[in-house]
């Protein structure tokens, strides 16, 4: 459980993402997804503190779920860092290039062992300019480069 105050610290600070829900009702759920995921005041701080890092957008609930998983398991393996996928623990970030005129999308890869710079997304995006195409940085793919990454594959 967490604490309703630290709901709310969480929920605001989430809020800095683009395209948070606005609704109440929407924000509410959030609230209820961070305690399903979250044991305590300290596993909530930590997944928000993750969700900011990793995201400028609001991923929506999956990620969410998704970032809960891999700092629960990142916890179990963290002694060896894989110099391709760091402290992501066995998952790399990779692009995702969706092109709305082909309704197509791809899977962009970093020169880094694969693993994608915020750098190579800024990039990206220059290439890759809307509104014909979006850019996703959300993107995430098990890192072929280490146990962590078999495991999560
Ligand atoms: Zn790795």
């Amino acid at each position: 459980m967490i604490s309703l105050g630290k709901t709310d610290e969480c929920l605001s600070r989430l809020g800095m993402l683009r395209h948070f829900p606005a609704k109440p009702a929407v924000i509410a759920e959030v609230g209820r997804l961070l305690n399903d995921l979250c044991g305590d005041d300290q596993a909530a701080d930590r997944l928000t503190a993750d969700l900011l890092r990793s995201n400028s957008e609001w991923p929506g609930p999956a990620a969410v779920r998704e970032a809960a998983g891999r700092l629960v398991s990142g916890k179990a393996q963290r002694p060896q860092e894989c110099p391709a996928c760091g402290d992501m623990q066995g998952w790399r970030r990779v692009a995702n290039v969706y092109d709305l005129d082909n309704r197509t999308d791809k899977i962009v890869r970093g020169s880094a062992g694969g693993h994608i710079t915020q750098g190579e997304i800024a990039a990206l995006r220059d290439q890759y300019p809307s509104p014909r195409w979006t850019v996703y940085d959300t993107a995430i793919e098990p890192c072929p480069h280490c146990e962590g990454g078999r495991r999560n594959a």
